[in-house]
């Protein structure tokens, strides 16, 4: 392995306030209490930020609710150009947000620099594109918004996922509350400095920062008429329970434990890039990650030992350093549950591998690992452990690979690694996952429709069908 010189991006090209207030109409107002955010590859303190009591959560609602109307009736085209404006600003401050982002968050910097924040103005850019067209997306001649949209998501891509959700529902003419998740909500409060920059009409996005109770006050309050959600399965569960009969529309977005299968006739080496990039890309913090490598059993050898000599080139390290492949573990709470299911993994009979690497003694950190002889029983291969953590089964036949990749309660992606194009196909039409990639892995697209079926949630995001949520 080459010695690198370290090569850390600058912190001071991003200011962070002290203290952070919640983002209603327009304005930064004190919320009833504080939390504090850290940065988890050092655990320092990086900001104290409002928790929204419900009576805050009451004001962010009754702000959105005011300004629907009016954001509602404006021509498509004007809207399109507030989306326009703010795809702009993210480009022209994508360095500080993308240094926020990784300080907030833990990502390496050259995954929030050349992946989140690219794709974060692509969504406004593309969502900004079909304000003016909703009559030809194919919902009708005259689709109409649904009000306002509560709107909860995750800390692992915190402000692609609020790209995710704004971009459809101000393109469709909603207004927005927004919570970001506890751990991460810095790059959002910096998104709303975005909008008062764009001249966005006060209360048409509004961001309220606090726990999983300021979650469940918004999704439950009678006046939201959209709840979007993206997180753990067992939260998607309660969010469902409370919405349904209310008339509200609901899509989740959720776990995932998806199976990257390689064929005998697969390129070796660059299905090992797909699989490094596959479960190793943020540090595993991902729904779709192939955390499941299913591998032919004739090719099992030589795969395995060239994904050990690859994994063994990992960089682990500052993330703010350009040179960082993997980054710190977003929480000490996902460090521990990480921890304790690759515990498990061993204790069950499985086989635990990861390189020499040596782990910086503040922060939260976990090496990339795999474990080998897995049988579909073991917990790592049924429950999501949302880590740089790789669960390796063998297979002999296609159909043998189908049934274990379908074998999930989940179903939101899939990988295929194979020369011949008429069994990616083939396969591909009977795996039961969302997204299915083909020689490669975790591709997004505006363009692309991305959701799952079966415990990973329903209804699309991105694409035409994304717009399908925020339209009646
Ligand atoms: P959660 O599902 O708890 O968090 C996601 C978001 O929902 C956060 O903003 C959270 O707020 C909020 N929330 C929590 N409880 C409620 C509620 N009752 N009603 C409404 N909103 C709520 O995920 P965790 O962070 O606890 O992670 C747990 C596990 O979930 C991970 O280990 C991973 O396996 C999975 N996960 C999956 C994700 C995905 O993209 N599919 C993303 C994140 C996690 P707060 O942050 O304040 O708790």
């Amino acid at each position: 392995m080459f010695e690198y010189a370290p090569a850390p991006e600058s912190r001071s090209i991003v200011t962070i306030e002290p203290t952070y207030g919640l983002f209603i109409d327009g304005s930064f107002v004190e919320g009833k209490g504080t939390f504090k955010t850290v940065n988890p590859a050092s655990e320092e303190v990086l900001a104290e930020v409002a928790m929204a009591a419900p009576e805050d959560v009451d004001r962010a609602v009754a702000a959105a609710r005011r300004a629907f109307g009016p954001w509602s009736a404006l021509p498509g085209a004007e809207r399109a150009k507030y989306l326009f404006r703010i795809a702009r600003i993210i480009q022209e401050r994508s360095r500080e947000l993308a240094v926020l982002e990784s300080l907030d968050n833990g990502k390496p910097i050259k995954e929030s620099r050349d992946v989140d924040l690219p794709l974060v103005a692509a969504h406004f850019f593309y969502y900004a594109g079909w304000a003016d067209k909703l009559a030809y997306a194919g919902f009708g001649p005259d689709p109409k918004p649904l009000g306002v949209a509560g709107q909860v998501i995750p800390w692992n891509f915190p402000l692609l996922m609020l790209a995710w959700k704004i971009a459809p529902a101000l393109a469709a003419g909603n207004t927005v509350v927004l919570k970001p998740a506890e751990t991460t909500p810095l790059s959002a409060l910096f998104f709303a400095d975005v909008c008062r920059q764009a001249d966005l009409p006060p209360g048409v996005v509004n961001i309220i920062t606090g726990a999983g109770d300021t979650g469940r006050y918004l999704v439950e309050h009678p006046e939201v008429d959209k709840v979007a959600f993206t997180g753990s399965t067992e939260v998607g569960r309660q969010i469902a329970r409370s919405v349904a009969g209310t008339g509200k529309k609901l899509t989740l977005e959720l776990g995932g434990k998806a199976a990257n299968i390689v064929f005998d006739d697969a390129p070796i080496d660059q299905a090992v890039e797909g699989i490094v990039n596959g479960i190793f890309f943020n540090q595993g913090h991902v729904c779709c990650a192939g955390s499941r490598l299913l591998v032919q059993e004739s090719i099992a050898e030589p795969l395995l030992d060239s994904l050990k000599r690859r994994m063994a080139t990992l960089r682990v390290g500052d993330p703010l350093d350009k040179n960082t492949d993997i980054g710190a573990i977003n929480s000490r709470a996902q460090l521990e549950k990480i921890t304790e299911l690759s515990e498990i993994g061993s204790s069950e009979g499985a086989e635990r591998w990861s390189p020499p690497c040596s782990l910086p003694d503040r922060g939260f950190w976990f090496a990339p690992t795999i474990f080998t002889g897995v049988t579909q029983a073991h917990r790592i291969a049924r429950e999501e452990i949302f880590g740089p953590v790789l669960s390796v089964l063998t297979f002999r036949t296609p159909d043998e690979a189908i049934e274990k990749a379908n074998n999930t309660p989940y179903g939101l992606s899939a990988g295929i690694w194979t020369e011949k194009g008429s069994r990616i196909l083939a396969v591909a039409d009977k795996l039961r996952a969302g997204v299915v990639w083909a020689n490669t892995f975790n591709k997004f697209d505006p363009t692309s429709p991305f959701g799952g079926y079966k415990e990973s949630g329903y209804g699309r995001e991105g694409g035409r069908h994304g717009l399908e949520a925020y339209l009646a």
